[in-house]
């Protein structure tokens, strides 16, 4: 046995229960992929081996291996993801009104914070013996696994939908993955990633029905912890933005897990943010009767029409006490800019819309002005540089003589 740490896998609507050793899936109870699997660990076993300072340095996201499912003789595939910074932005919070905290994910090395789970996914399947791994992705995960997949020797077969922004369909390619750029929505090219699944028998890494993957989504949520501890102080609010709902739900869990360990007093309140035309999480939250299928938003990373986690997005959001918000694309695109502005932070539309979702939430009176915010800037700017130029304008052209820059300047002397 390798995974002494990992109890069971265990169905989040049934209970019923799966090897951990085995690769699974969703529970063979429900119908599609309805019964996405919960990994359930041995805290004891944690504890016993998680030998690191809780507020000191963090060096990668490999500090809470302890917490990880993974082998303990498995070599891990890693390009140093995780241990982002936690910083003070006091220029973002004159602006939204609330003291205001980044933690920017979008430095992964592969600029998005999905390098978290990737890292899990290849040396997963890699100390499980598989050669080929794939999923299906709005572009980051793609890119992310792609990278991991190259640098853990693997061969890496993706399916993107054909809209995905450039520069998420180039990246794929330098790291030599095949990219299948389906003719179709997110929705559509997850569907036919997971029956590939099943008929050639790939590793798959979509986070949603990999139980696995989300669980290396949980570091982020250690790391706020850790780095609570180091400043003395626990944020009232983190704001992620949701797609699938993985993200949140897996920082979550590394949160409570803290809480649960007692290393940290008090947990955050989750707020979840998600796009107007984008926002089946959203209703089924607060009960609104959903409109399936509908992902209208330039933020492509939360794009999803049929969120694969809401029910564990929920759960984050109920039992942290938290809440959610939806924001039109043209707040998105302000947040881009003002967080740009503010704090020379570059992020894609996905990864603002935090910023977005806190001005929102501190007009719907759910943030009060006394509280302290954590938004997690998830994914890098130039992954998506036509939407930064739709909310940053395009350059002045100019001649290259002195007048041109007199004309603009010469009433400044
Ligand atoms: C994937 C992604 C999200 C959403 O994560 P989910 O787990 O799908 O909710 C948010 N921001 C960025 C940049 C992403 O790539
Ligand atoms: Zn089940």
């Amino acid at each position: 046995m390798g995974m002494k740490h990992v109890k069971t896998v265990a169905c989040t609507l049934c209970g019923k229960q799966y090897d951990p050793e085995q690769v699974v899936y969703t529970c063979d109870e429900h119908d599609g992929v309805a019964g996405i699997l919960e990994v359930v660990y041995d805290y004891d076993v944690i504890r016993e081996r998680f030998e690191a300072t809780v507020g000191g340095p963090i060096p990668n996201q490999w500090k809470y291996r302890a917490f990880l499912p993974v082998n303990e003789t498995a070599e891990i595939v890693t390009l140093n993801e995780g241990g982002t910074e936690l910083f003070d932005a006091p220029r973002l919070s004159d602006a939204l009104g609330v003291r205001t905290l980044i933690k920017d994910d979008g430095r992964n090395p592969t600029g998005c914070f999905k390098d978290r789970a990737s890292s899990i996914a290849v040396t997963k399947a890699k100390h499980a013996g598989r050669e080929i791994i794939t999923c299906a992705s709005t572009g980051n995960a793609a890119a992310s696994l792609s990278g991991y997949a190259a640098r853990g020797g693997l061969d890496c077969r993706i399916f993107v939908p054909g809209d995905a922004p450039a520069g998420k369909l180039a990246q794929p390619l330098v790291y030599d993955a095949d990219v299948l750029a389906v003719d179709g929505s997110y929705d559509e090219a997850y569907d036919l990633s997971v029956a590939v699944t099943e008929q050639y028998g790939w590793y798959n890494r979509n986070a949603a029905i990999n139980p696995f993957q989300i669980e290396g989504k949980r570091t982020v949520g250690h790391e706020l912890a850790d780095q609570s501890v180091a400043r003395g102080e626990i944020p009232d609010w983190v704001v992620f933005s949701m797609g699938d709902g993985c993200t949140i739900a897996g920082a979550w869990k590394g949160l409570r897990e803290f809480y649960e360990l007692d290393f940290i007093e008090t947990t955050p309140k989750m707020l979840g943010v998600q796009a107007a035309g984008a926002a089946a999480i959203h209703d089924a939250f607060y009960d609104h009767d959903t409109v399936d299928d509908v992902a209208e938003t330039l933020a492509d990373s939360i794009a999803v029409g049929r969120p694969r986690n809401t029910l564990k997005a929920c759960r984050a959001l109920e039992q942290s006490g938290g809440a959610s918000v939806l924001v039109s694309d043209a707040e998105i695109l302000d947040a881009e800019a003002l967080l740009g502005r503010t704090e020379g932070v570059y992020a894609e539309p996905a990864g603002a819309a935090p910023v977005a979702g806190v001005r929102t939430a501190r007009e719907q009176g759910i943030i009060d002005a006394d509280e302290t915010v954590v938004v997690v800037t998830t994914g890098f700017g130039l992954k998506d540089a036509e939407s930064a130029q739709k909310a940053a304008g395009s350059v002045e052209r100019i001649a290259p003589s002195i007048e041109d820059v007199d004309r603009r300047y010469g009433d400044e002397q």
